[in-house]
């Protein structure tokens, strides 16, 4: 009985990784320091894991900026862009860029909120084990063991990493080959698989110096298995790892494949294969048990049983984790225990957490927490005492029934409603809703949260404010005016403060990329909502002006998209108690006068399940939840809706299926294809395709937005076009938000005179 993790945080207890980097950025501190921090917390980890009594411990799995990247730069595939630059300039100048240079790209990691740097390949890319002897698997293997710690290097499996990557720019897309049926990579078009044999030579030359090392097992993440592999990826997962299962001289192999079910098809592949272990996702995947037995095959292989879920925060049931390990002593030749994933994905320590409310408290488990129960199920299991059962969540009252009433009448009865009381202009002007965050404004919500500040002046402070941004946006002349959301520290994190059910951590930081960590809130109860959350600020912002002011709230969806969510319910009714929260919010709003609100919805492409066939159903709780939300709304009341990514592909039907009033999203850079797509998917509401990039500094031209304006106009007609930027302006400054939304209501006003 042999228990380990796949992977541990990174950043250190007490974010030491993000405060060394940013010192190393900023030129207060040379690459020695940081090394030495990074030494440091690499040690730190191993010795933990090995006094907490953990039998395998994985290395590698440290990263100064991500592990995807340095996967990149150990076989070499650097674009050429950052060929001039070596060492940490080059690494980190393709993590963020430099001045002269853009960074590679970045994307989420599957369906977590970690975000990785996509590779970026060509026909042309040669790999090669770039630091040769000293690789960084090596080296930090060579380090742990220094310290008299044996352990697993951990690697981005070689199919992951190609299907993770893109095609560079330019490089004859295989997408776009005639037949589309056909094998991509015929026609001369290229994918990154297409490079799968090459890769595989590096990592057949990797894996025999790990051996010459002395390491004897490696861990190759192959996290892809989750989701829809084709005949093709599965061709490639048969054919990489026969060819390292057959090297002569190696480590054993594991290959993990986690955040849910393998398919049976490419588990018996693999199950072919000379690898000695695989490593199953028994949280996210409880399909695995199913897929084991009918795969077949790996009686003579280990099974690493992630029995504890290595990305939410509670603690496991050992009881339910001792059945499954049971069921699979009699399908696997042997069985370990591990997480589910890596334990990146949670905060480190619940011991600095001194403030959590004890009865939620008990019901959690962080990293460090997540290894100890493991030590203690493997000590159960071999002393044969049965687990003591985790503290059971709190019984879950049940979610009243909704009067859904009639709901809101067809969409031309609701249009004309809204036009009669707000009367806006064809291509009506409006933003995304927060305002720059100026450090005058955290510095008083910091003074407030430390006590330095009363409520008294607090509120005086935000009101203050919200005067000057009502009266910039007036002088700028848009038309539907925000509040500017200077009371929000985030998006999600405001409202969780002020819904029962949620509780807030002081230093429950995760990764989301880089040096930037979150802090998610945890949902633990039934959520509901004990006071009005936002009607104060709108009104009062209401009041300023004779122009309307839409309330700005967030929706179900991403309220649980960027929580640590229970897990003792399904999500679609956790959403529908975030959702009647927010219906009463809206009628308060209303109720005090507004007649505009905007539910964003940025996460609703996140939480997508990997596997096709999972996502109808959450679609349809997704959007049922929104509706929940919204459809006590009076006609005469407009609902927006804002999301911010760009690819809509599947989601585009579920946005269409919001049906709110006016939806905005990130287009700027999707040069409008979006508006043509949501209008095939039959949506025929308000639209505002971001007309202006806010994710930099620059300052758009009237131009260059009338040029946007006028091709959104071929496929749509004026009377549903809205005008905005791309998302909210809280990260930018105030001089050029100042001038890039002058120029967008100048270039509103020109192409409105020429209708
Ligand atoms: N209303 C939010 C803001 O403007 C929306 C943020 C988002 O889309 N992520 O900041
Ligand atoms: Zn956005």
């Amino acid at each position: 009985m042999r228990t380990t993790i796949l992977g541990y945080p990174r950043i250190g207890a007490h974010r030491e990784l993000k405060f060394a980097t940013e010192r190393y950025w900023a030129g207060r501190a040379d690459a020695a320091e940081l090394e030495a921090t990074a030494a440091t917390l690499r040690r730190t980890v191993w010795t933990e894991l090995r006094d907490a009594g953990l039998d395998t411990i994985p290395s590698n799995t440290f990263s100064l900026y991500d592990h995807v990247l340095d996967t990149s730069v150990m076989v070499d595939a650097v674009p050429a862009r950052y060929r001039d630059l070596d060492g940490l300039d080059r690494y980190f100048a393709m993590a963020r860029g430099t001045a002269d240079r853009p960074p590679l790209e970045m994307t989420k990691w599957f369906d977590t909120n970690y975000h990785y740097i996509v590779p970026e390949l060509e026909p042309g890319t040669r790999f090669r084990l770039a630091d040769g002897g000293r690789a960084k698997p090596l080296a930090e293997y060579l380090e742990a063991r220094e310290l008299g710690i044996e352990t697993r290097p951990v690697l981005v499996g070689p199919l992951t990493y190609l299907m993770l990557a893109k095609a560079a720019p330019g490089t004859p897309d295989a997408s776009a080959a005639p037949d589309v049926s056909a094998t991509p990579g015929a026609f001369g078009g290229f994918v990154p698989l297409d490079l799968l044999d090459r890769l595989v030579e590096v990592y057949a030359e990797l894996l025999e110096r790990l051996a010459g090392a002395g390491a004897r097992w490696v861990q190759l993440d192959e996290p892809v298995l989750a989701g829809d592999l084709g005949e093709r990826e599965t061709e490639a997962l048969a054919r990489a790892y026969r060819r390292l299962g057959g090297l002569p001289s190696r480590p054993r192999i594991m290959v993990a494949a986690y955040f849910g079910a393998v398919a049976p098809g490419p588990l018996a592949e693999l199950a072919r294969t000379d690898v000695e272990a695989i490593a199953l996702d028994f949280v996210a995947g409880p399909g695995n048990l199913d897929a084991v037995a009918s795969a077949g095959g790996l009686s003579r292989k280990t099974v690493v049983a992630g029995v504890v879920d290595g990305r939410n925060v509670w603690r496991a049931d050992l009881a339910r984790a001792r059945s499954t390990y049971a069921v699979l002593l009699g399908l696997a030749g042997r069985v370990e225990l591990s997480s589910s994933c890596s334990l990146m994905h949670v905060p480190v320590d619940l011991g600095t957490e001194p403030s959590l409310a004890p009865d939620v408290r008990e019901r959690l488990a962080f990293a460090r927490q997540k290894v100890a129960e493991l030590v203690t199920l493997a000590a159960g299991l071999r002393s044969g005492v049965p687990p003591t059962a985790p503290a059971a969540p709190p019984a879950s009252g049940t979610t009243p029934p909704v009067e859904d009433g009639p709901g809101r009448s067809d969409r031309k009865v609701r249009f004309a409603a809204q036009q009669a009381r707000l009367g806006l202009p064809d291509l009506a002007t409006t933003t995304i809703g927060s305002f720059p965050q100026t450090p005058e404004i955290r510095r008083a919500r910091a003074d407030h949260k430390a006590g330095r500040v009363d409520d008294a002046a607090y509120t005086e402070a935000m009101r203050a404010e919200i005067a000057r941004v009502i009266a910039l946006q007036e002088e700028l002349g848009l038309d539907v005016l925000v509040h500017g959301e200077a009371e929000r520290n985030d998006m999600v994190q405001y409202f969780a403060e002020r819904l029962d059910g949620y509780a807030a951590t002081e230093n429950g930081w995760v990764q989301s990329y880089g040096t930037r960590c979150v802090r998610p809130p945890i949902l633990h109860g039934d959520v509901s909502r004990p006071a009005p959350m936002t009607v104060g600020w709108t009104a009062f912002a209401q009041s300023l002006t004779g122009r309307p002011v839409k309330g700005m709230l967030t929706g179900p969806v991403t309220m649980l998209a960027w929580s640590f969510v229970r897990d003792d319910q399904p999500l679609a009714a956790t959403a529908r108690q975030v959702a009647l929260a927010l219906r009463a919010e809206i009628a308060d709003l209303e109720a005090a006068g507004i007649a505009i609100v905007q539910v964003d919805e940025p996460a609703l492409r996140e939480l997508l399940p990997l596997r096709a066939a999972d996502q109808p159903a959450y679609l349809e709780w997704a959007v049922a939840a929104f509706r929940l939300a919204t459809s006590g709304a009076a006609d005469a009341t407009q609902i927006h809706t804002h999301m911010c990514y760009s690819e809509f592909g599947e989601i585009i039907t579920a946005i269409a299926a919001l049906d709110a009033d006016v939806t905005s999203v990130e287009a700027a850079r999707s040069h409008m294809e979006l508006v043509a797509d949501l209008d095939a998917a039959g949506y025929a509401n308000g639209i505002g395709p971001g007309v202006y990039d806010i994710h930099s500094p620059r300052v758009p031209p009237a131009e260059e937005i009338e040029a946007n304006l006028r091709r959104a106009l071929r496929a749509v007609p004026a009377g549903r076009l809205w005008v905005n930027p791309d998302c909210g302006l809280k990260t930018r400054a105030y001089p050029e938000t100042r001038a890039a939304l002058a120029n967008m209501v100048s270039a509103a006003r020109a192409v409105r005179a020429t209708l």
